[in-house]
Order: structure tokens, then sequence, then C-alpha cells
């Protein structure tokens, strides 16, 4: 291994978003007395979520700010989305949307857009309040049920909605949208492209949705061949990161290039160019500063495939 590189670290473990401590007991939580006991016990600690924003006690060492169920009684009963997001050392955590009520004032806690507090927490809580935005924000979105029109009510401590039409009755479930994110190579150089909204002088991995009927190789190459014209063969798999913003799951692959010449397609990318291993070195070691050209931080899955790609993924 070159000197070089030895200053670039190993992909970041886990990924920010992911390895959360918490059970998710999926058997327990259909149970309602099981439930109904976690909801009131004094041991249960509760996370408020103010228009998707999570209270982080700053400090030393940022941390979440874990609230006891006595706060929020009121407006549960009031009907405030409350959910169980999974059980550690016996205590069950439970995520409350409390965008009904003006923000509380808690001291030394600051409420964070969970993007910025994933950069100040550790790598368990970052994950916590991945699931917590993601699942609030679903069920915000799904008062209705899709299918009749009709109100749904949540279910199963969050994990379902439930149409309140007696004819109709749909179940419908959290989502979750696969997004694939791609390092393209060829000949030990990396493609790499740039969105008009990104901060100027920063380069990505290429990225996009998946459309039904579409396995991952397949939108990998059609996501490469619409946003830059290069043609891709051969994909391989990396890594993964859920992106709660509101509910995509990153698929990290790398793809072969079998071709070189680059056409933007010009609306969603402004620029796209190969890039040296030598200054993709260059380019993670400068994410989160000033110089150009730049990755994006360690947060995003980009950054960590362009660290997997130089570690030889
Ligand atoms: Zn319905």
């Amino acid at each position: 291994m070159n000197e070089t590189l030895q200053s670039t670290p190993p992909v970041d473990n886990p990924i920010t978003f992911s390895g959360s401590p918490l059970d998710r007991v999926s058997d327990k939580r259909k149970n309602a007395d099981w439930l109904a006991d976690q909801m009131s016990s004094s041991k249960s600690l509760f996370l408020p979520l103010h228009e998707l924003k999570v209270p982080v006690e700053l400090g030393r060492q940022p941390r979440l700010n874990w609230r006891p169920r006595t706060e929020f009684g009121m407006l549960i009963r009031a009907g405030a989305p409350c959910l169980l997001l999974g059980v550690q050392d016996g205590m069950a955590h439970f995520a409350v949307d409390v965008s009904a009520a003006p923000p509380a004032r808690y001291e030394g806690t600051k409420l964070m857009d969970v993007r910025s507090a994933a950069m100040l927490l550790p790598a368990a809580e970052a994950a916590i309040i991945a699931q917590a935005r993601s699942m609030l924000d679903w069920h915000a979105r799904h008062r209705f049920c899709a299918v009749c029109g009709q109100r749904t009510e949540m279910h199963d401590a969050g994990y379902s909605r439930l149409c309140t039409d007696e004819a109709c009755k749909a179940q419908h479930f959290p989502r979750t949208d696969p997004v694939t994110i791609m390092l393209v190579e060829r000949e030990g150089r990396l493609l790499l492209g740039r969105q008009p909204r990104f901060i100027p002088g920063t380069y990505s991995a290429l990225a996009g949705f998946m459309e039904p009927g579409e396995n991952i190789e397949e939108c990998v190459r059609r996501e490469i061949f619409e946003e830059s014209g290069i043609r891709v063969g051969a994909v391989r798999y990396v890594a993964s990161q859920p992106w709660p913003f509101p509910s995509s799951l990153m698929i990290g692959c790398i793809g072969e290039a079998l071709s070189e010449e680059i056409t933007i397609d010009g609306e969603e990318l402004e620029d796209a160019r190969w890039f040296t291993r030598a200054e993709i070195i260059q380019m993670v070691e400068r994410a989160g500063g000033n110089e150009t050209p730049r990755m994006p931080p360690a947060l995003s899955l980009a950054h960590q495939l362009a660290r997997a790609w130089l570690r030889g993924a």
C-alpha cells in the first residue's frame, strides 16, 4: 500500500444512519398489552421530534435528549403519533411527533435537523434518529387511505396503518425507496459528477431512484447512461445506507465502464469528469474542507464508496 493511501481512513463502520443498537422486537410489538405496559412504564424513554427535528444535548459529546412519558401524555392522548423504535437494556424507546405543540425548551439542548445532528451524535444515535425521522414522516404523509381515501389509523406500534373504512380495511406499511448510487471505473479512474445544487467544487457519485421492474444492475446502467452517456458493463455491490430524507435506501455499487466519452444531460448534472486515483485520494482527504475539487463529507455513501474503492473494493 502506498503512503498517500495510508492517510485515507478505512470505510466507516457502521456507515452513518445504520447500526442501531435497538432491538426492534417485531414479535412483541404487535401485542397490545405489552405495548401499553411499555407506553406507561416510567423506565421507557421518549424522543420528541418537532417538525422532524431532534433535541440534541450539546456538550463535549453531544447526545440525544430522551424524555419521560409524563411530558407527552396529553399530546399522545390528543392523537400525536407515537411509535416504538425498539428496546435496549430492557427499556423501550419511543419517538413522538410533538409538532402540534410549540417546541419545548430544554436547557443546553438544541433542536436540530437530522442531517446536522448526525454529524455530532454517536453513530448509534444517528441510526436511531434516521429510523425516527423516516417513520414519523411516513405517518404524517399517510393519514388517508391510498385505496379509498378514508382516514387511516396507526397499528402495530407504528409499523403499519389500517384504513378505518369497514369495507376497505386496507393495510399500509412504511415505505423504503431504493436508490442506486455508483462509482464508475475505467482504467484506474473514476467518473464523478456535480449537480448545480452542490457546494461549488464538490463532485460525487452519480445516483438515481430505482424504477419498478428493474434490478439493481439495470438501474445502475440506465442512470449512468442517462446522466453521462457512459455504457456500463459489470456492476458489483459494495455497501448500503438508510437515507432518511425522507425514506431512501442508498445501494452503493461500483460499475465498470465500457465507453469513455462523457455526454452530460445538462439537467441533472452540470459537469462530469474522470478523476485519477491520485485525485480521488486528494478529494477524499479534502472532504468537509474548503479546497477543491473535493468529495462530499464522510456522512455520505459516495464518500464511503470512494474510500472502499481506494482500498480495493
Ligand atoms: Zn381504505
